[in-house]
């Protein structure tokens, strides 16, 4: 309680103190500003600031025959060529530090009482076309120049039109500020200007290259640059920033001809290319008169000034169509799209005519501050039109994130749900095929079923792999591996399908080639699979031909391996050839549909293959065939060459030989559970060969009571099932049992890459996924059942034998059986009726008179058993039929 209140207090303190600074600060802030005001408007000045400038003017005009005076400014017209000579007298009372401020570009000497003080001549150090522009000339006056005539003697024009401009005398400050006060401001502003559209340019470039966004900002910011370098070179000011005044002269010519280019760039970005027609012709005609003007200028015909009002009229003309584009998206209420820019555009356009109606008005009116102001309006319009369109460009692109975050899951689901059905069909199938050895016409069925089964999968798993790639979610799994294995299966897998086709085939691998590299290799067996399956896909006549090699020592201790496929198939069109990775993009559609294929394989690969820091490099020639390169960046493990590759393949198979043998188990008790009934007996029926004992049960909780009572050496988990999951299952199994010595294996169906990590992660022992297949289920047995309980390779066989026997036993007593034909509407009671007599006949079994009917009219049999209420009826039948 104390504490608290101490506290309190203390806050209290705080806060008073707090208050007294701020009061003091607020006082001497308001105390600063009444002393300035004060100063300001009481305008007490040192007398020591000598500040003074005064206009100089009243002339006398000396002609070769009279005097006329003359008030500057002033325009005299003279005869062509003409000099003009204009005198004064000087004040009486010139001090020291007494200055007459001179402002013209023509050649001219001034006078003090007939000795020469200054001479100006603009052909001294120009350039070709460089054009003198007008600047300030200073003549250092001395008080015994007091009362004495001033007399200037300026080359005349050669058009006999002399303008002259005000002239000052004063002290040097007094000129100094009167500069300063007329053109500083606007030089300042000008200046920051040039300052502030780089920044604009560099962040329009920014947006464009780092966010790929259009940035109209970039066209506007060069505008703008080139409209304040325009002003730059054209103030007074230039010549005490930049000390020059020859070139920049010319230099605000060759900016007014570069300032619409920008400008309709920008605008044609903000219509979408709407009026680009009218843009380019307009921009023609500019170009067109540009090239004249510089040539004129340049050769010295005539100079850009006094082509002046001819260029005027070219500029105008575009700043006049980009005024009608305006207009008419206004009309038609399509500004809308560019509000912000739009109105900066107006803005500009009207501070430009300000500035013209200013400048008509007063003569010699030389400010421009509406154009700087206009052009501090577009700017900032155009950068705040940016900003709206990159927040909406954000909040698109959180909305595409949303939808293809959507879309994936939709495709992972999607896969998940086809998977389960095809584990299934698969599983089934395999089993037909298994027990239709002896039925040709069911194996073909099978086999077929089989084959469309695993190409459904495969286009399943392809497009999983392009919604992970474009989710940004896919990753590379890399592991050590052997490239004769991976060789070796894509061979197995493509030379028949080329075969089949009559095609040629031919393999060779660089004996060079490493045992053992390290990358991600179930991708590197994608790319290579998909690319070898292309060629004889696409390949009529002729054959393909694969070649395996290796750069070594490529940097970061990585080797590069070289795969090349080449074909004498249809090739592909040069103007095809940029689509070639695109997804979905299938070339040729109307002369390929009968080929298989969903136009994503290439997509896929390039994209895995950029993943892993390699590229593909494709060469075609239509008609005539295509080589397909890729290149892998790999880690060399085992450096050892592979020697001839066909010797180490067949070594390879020789060690695979002995660890595929066939499994049995009969001592082993596995646990399966999956909530699908038709997956437990897809798994069942595969494992029947192995002999091996199978539980199943149907949910998770199901199984934890059956591993209650049981202790079995080995369990398959489900992952997705509705209620409890495989991982929570795992999890109860887990912390209730001792589960020490019992692998889990997870079932799954969703093929996700780094799945088999994250189920190891949760864990399980090994992961299988659906639809299973009845290798991949007989290497996990191998590898998960205790050793002991495998019978060895001599054990298997003589049990198959003896199985052999007993199921040819089993024919031949069937065979030598009567034959009965059973007829039951209800199928349970068939079902009895089949245990019953199953080893005293050989049994048919229907459950209507019609199957009956159409079974006796091809085969014979010599009992009919019919059930009372089929009898019946059929007896009813008869007696109403007559
Ligand atoms: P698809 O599943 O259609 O084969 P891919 O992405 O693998 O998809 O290939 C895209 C397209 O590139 C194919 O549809 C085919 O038009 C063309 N293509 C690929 N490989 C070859 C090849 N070796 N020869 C000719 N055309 C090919």
């Amino acid at each position: 309680m104390k504490n608290i209140l101490k506290k309190k207090l203390e806050e209290k303190h705080i806060k008073i103190l707090m208050t007294i600074v701020m009061a003091v600060f607020i006082c001497i802030a308001i105390f600063a500003l009444s002393f300035f005001i004060f100063d300001a408007v009481t305008k007490k000045r040192p007398a020591q600031i000598r500040q003074e400038c005064t206009q100089l003017k009243e002339f006398e005009w000396v002609r070769s025959d009279k005097r006329v005076p003359v008030s500057l400014p002033c325009d005299l017209k003279t005869a062509k060529g003409e000099n003009v000579v204009l005198e004064t007298i000087l004040p009486e009372s010139i001090t020291e530090d007494t200055w007459i401020d001179y402002y013209s570009s023509k050649e001219t000497r001034i006078y003090v009482d007939g000795e020469l003080r200054k001479e100006f001549n603009p052909r001294i150090n120009t350039i070709i076309g460089g054009t003198v522009k007008s600047f300030h000339m200073y003549i250092e006056l001395y008080p015994e120049d007091s009362g004495k005539v001033l007399r200037i003697e300026r080359k005349g024009e050669a058009f006999g039109e002399n303008s002259f401009r005000e002239m000052y005398i004063g002290n040097s400050l007094g000129l100094i500020a009167r500069i300063l006060y007329s053109d500083s401001l606007f030089f300042i502003f000008t200046i920051s200007l040039l300052i502030v559209s780089p920044i604009t340019i560099g962040i329009g470039v920014f947006l464009r290259v780092y966010k790929k966004m259009k940035s109209p900002i970039t066209a506007i910011g060069i505008g703008v640059l080139f409209v304040a370098l325009w002003l730059i070179f054209d103030s007074q000011m230039y010549q005490f920033a930049f000390r020059s005044y020859y070139i920049d002269g010319t230099m605000s010519f060759i900016m007014m001809l570069l300032v619409p280019y920008p400008f309709a760039y920008y605008l044609n970005m903000l219509q979408k290319n709407r009026y680009r027609q009218n843009y380019i012709f307009l921009l023609i005609i500019l170009e067109i008169a540009s090239i004249v003007f510089f040539i004129i200028h340049f050769t010295g015909t005539c100079d850009f000034m006094t082509m002046l009002p001819v260029m005027m009229i070219f500029t105008g003309l575009v700043i006049v169509g980009a005024g009608v584009t305006l207009f008419v998206d206004f009309k038609k209420g399509l500004y809308k799209e560019y509000r912000f820019s739009f109105i900066g555009i107006i803005g500009f356009m009207f501070s430009c005519i300000l500035e013209m109606i200013f400048l008509i008005a007063i003569e010699n009116r030389h400010d421009g501050s509406f154009i700087i102001f206009g052009l501090y309006w577009t700017l900032v319009l155009g950068i705040v039109h940016q900003l709206v369109e990159l927040r909406e460009a954000k909040a698109e692109k959180a909305i595409a994130i949303r939808a293809s975050e959507t879309k994936s899951n939709f495709l992972a689901n999607m896969s998940h749900e086809i998977r389960t059905p095809m584990n299934a069909i698969l599983g089934m199938d395999e089993m037909i095929l298994r027990e239709a050895k002896n039925n040709e016409k069911i194996m073909k069925y099978a086999t077929d079923i089989k084959s469309a089964g695993n190409m459904l999968l495969a286009i399943i798993n392809d497009i999983l792999d392009l919604s992970k790639i474009e989710s940004g979610k896919a990753e590379l799994i890399e592991t050590d591996f052997e490239i004769c294995s991976v060789i070796n299966d894509l061979i197995n897998i493509t030379r028949k399908k080329a075969l089949d086709k009559g095609l040629t085939y031919s393999f060779d691998a660089d004996p060079n080639l490493p045992i053992r590299m390290h990358g991600d290799e179930i991708r590197i067996r994608q790319i290579m699979l998909n690319v070898m399956n292309n060629a004889v896909k696409y390949t009529v006549t002729g054959g393909i031909s694969i070649n395996v090699l290796l750069e070594p020592n490529i940097g970061d201790e990585k080797a590069m391996m070289i795969v090349s496929v080449k074909d004498t198939g249809i090739g592909i069109k040069d103007e095809d050839k940029e689509f070639l990775f695109e997804s979905f993009s299938r070339l040729e559609e109307t002369k390929n549909r009968n080929i298989e294929g969903t136009g994503l394989g290439l997509n896929i690969s390039n994209k895995y293959i950029e993943m892993m820091g390699g590229y593909i490099e494709v060469e075609s020639e239509y008609n005539k065939g295509s080589k397909f390169t890729l290149y892998i960046p790999v880690t060399v493990v085992d450096p050892t060459p592979i020697g001839d590759f066909t010797d180490a393949v067949r070594k390879m198979n020789e060690e695979r030989e002995d660890y595929r043998t066939i499994i049995m188990a009969p001592g082993a008790h596995v646990l399966v559970v999956d909530d699908n009934e038709m997956n437990l007996e897809v798994i069942c029926g595969l494992m029947e060969s192995t002999k091996i004992k199978v539980d199943t049960a149907l949910s998770g909780p199901e199984g934890i009571e059956k591993a209650d009572h049981t202790r079995y050496d080995l369990i398959f988990l489900d992952q997705m099932m509705p209620g409890m999951d495989g991982v929570t299952t795992l999890e109860i199994m887990r912390s209730k049992y001792d589960m020490r010595g019992v692998s889990v294996i997870a079932l799954t169906a969703d093929a996700v890459v780094g799945a088999k990590e994250y189920y190891l992660s949760k864990g399980f022992d090994g992961y299988l996924s659906k639809p299973v297949k009845s290798e991949e289920l007989e290497k996990t047995l191998i590898t998960f059942l205790p050793k002991n309980l495998l019978l060895s390779k001599d054990e298997i066989e003589r049990i198959a034998i003896k199985d052999d026997e007993r199921k040819d036993e089993k024919n031949k007593t069937t065979e030598s059986l009567p034959g009965i034909l059973v007829i039951d509407s209800d199928p349970e009671s068939l079902k009895t009726v089949k245990n019953e007599i199953k080893d005293t006949y050989k049994g048919t079994f229907v459950t209507d008179i019609d199957k009956a009917n159409k079974f006796l009219e091809k085969h014979e049999t010599k009992y009919i058993m019919i059930s009372r209420e089929l009898y019946e009826k059929k007896m009813r039948n008869e007696v109403e039929n007559g």
